[in-house]
């Protein structure tokens, strides 16, 4: 198969040829028909975060089951899925007091002595797999407790988007924060993410939802999925500006970028008994600094990982909310190409051009 290979930070990734292994007995091998291009593929891309190359990133994505090994009776050839990174392994602490998202078991990845899942097709040398999902390649082979089965007229490019930023955005509103009916919110980030938290927050009935950001062309498309207010932070406090806007405060603002300074300004635009939850990944090693004074009037900060989920109860639930038109997934696809497009479509991210760019396989 083909795949979009990362050699290391800095660097174009190349398009190779791969071979994927069979499935061992409680994996499965999906063909992908679309994988988002998401900004954390980018963290890894930009030498934020360490990765060992050569790998295949990507981790948005949705297919059609091919092959199924032996002990798997979730899925059957030709279902549709999409896949996620919370893999769980359903018998830990966490998978059974209903925080599988922290699963960190060992079971469902292969051991030392199986053989790599990935391998390039020229010398037959080790390609690692990301994520524990790969999805820039034309086939992932995936544990079959990181996908959930989704109803077949779901359009696929749209269902790779929950698998992981709409997950990860609306996730955070209700699950992570679950955010209550009437509050005020603030979003800060209206990429991918952060569009999908605002989206989260408008269907939890949020009164007020304010959405800061430097780009003119995101703040006009939160404003079109559910924000109610704007702050355009390149000419704005937006702290200020979210403090006079609410008469105080906001009692949930949301971090959707992955720095220290906004993670700040989320925290300190809470009102008192507010809570601000931070999505974004800031860079390993950086320090969050917050005024002491500020929890004793019960400002909360927590950390959010891939949108608390339960992700075989939610995902099926966002498709219903998409197909019931509360959650807009159509206008998050700024862009769609190919495989070949990858390096471009991170390009793209970067500049602050796209929400989203999907990649399509025939
Ligand atoms: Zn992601
Ligand atoms: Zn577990």
């Amino acid at each position: 198969m083909k795949a979009a290979i990362y050699h290391g930070p800095h660097q174009d990734l190349t398009i190779e040829d791969v071979e994927i292994d069979k499935p061992m007995a409680r994996e499965v091998v999906v063909r992908t028909a679309a994988t988002g291009v998401c900004h954390s593929d980018l963290h890894f891309v930009d030498g934020l975060y360490p990765f060992p190359p050569p790998a295949v990133l990507g981790h948005e994505a949705a297919g059609v089951v091919e092959e199924v090994g032996e002990l798997v009776h979730y899925v059957k050839p030709g279902d549709h899925v999409i896949a996620c990174l919370s893999v769980f392994c359903g018998t830990c602490d966490y998978c059974t007091s209903g925080r599988p998202n922290l699963c960190r078991s060992p079971e469902t990845r292969r051991g030392e002595s199986d053989p790599p899942k990935l391998r390039f097709a020229k010398d037959g040398s080790t390609v690692n797999q990301f994520a524990n999902i790969s999805s820039f390649a034309e086939q992932m082979l995936l544990h079959e407790n990181a996908i959930v089965k989704v109803r077949e007229d779901m359009p696929l490019d749209r269902a790779a988007l929950i698998g992981c930023g709409v997950m990860t955005g609306v996730g955070a509103a209700l699950n992570t924060a679950k955010v209550e009916p009437g509050s005020n919110v603030a979003v800060f980030g209206a990429g991918g993410v952060g569009l999908a938290a605002i989206q989260g927050a408008r269907i939890a009935g949020a009164a007020m939802i304010i959405a800061v950001d430097v780009v003119e062309s995101k703040l006009a498309l939160a404003k079109e999925l559910g924000a109610t207010h704007i702050v355009d932070a390149s000419s704005h406090d937006p702290v200020e500006a979210v403090r006079e806007l609410t008469g105080g405060g906001v009692h949930y603002s949301f971090e959707a970028i992955g720095l220290k300074d906004v993670a700040e300004q989320a925290f300190n635009c809470l009102a008192a008994g507010g809570t601000a939850t931070v999505i974004g990944m800031i860079p390993v090693g950086q320090k969050v600094e917050l005024d002491g004074r500020s929890f004793l009037s019960e400002r909360k900060i927590q950390g959010s990982s891939m949108g608390s989920n339960r992700f075989r109860i939610d995902m099926p639930r966002y498709i219903e909310f998409y197909r019931q038109g509360r959650l807009k997934l159509d206008e998050m696809i700024t862009r769609r190409g190919r495989l070949e497009d990858v390096n471009e479509a991170f390009r793209a991210m970067k500049a602050g051009e796209v929400a989203r760019t999907v990649l399509t396989f025939d």
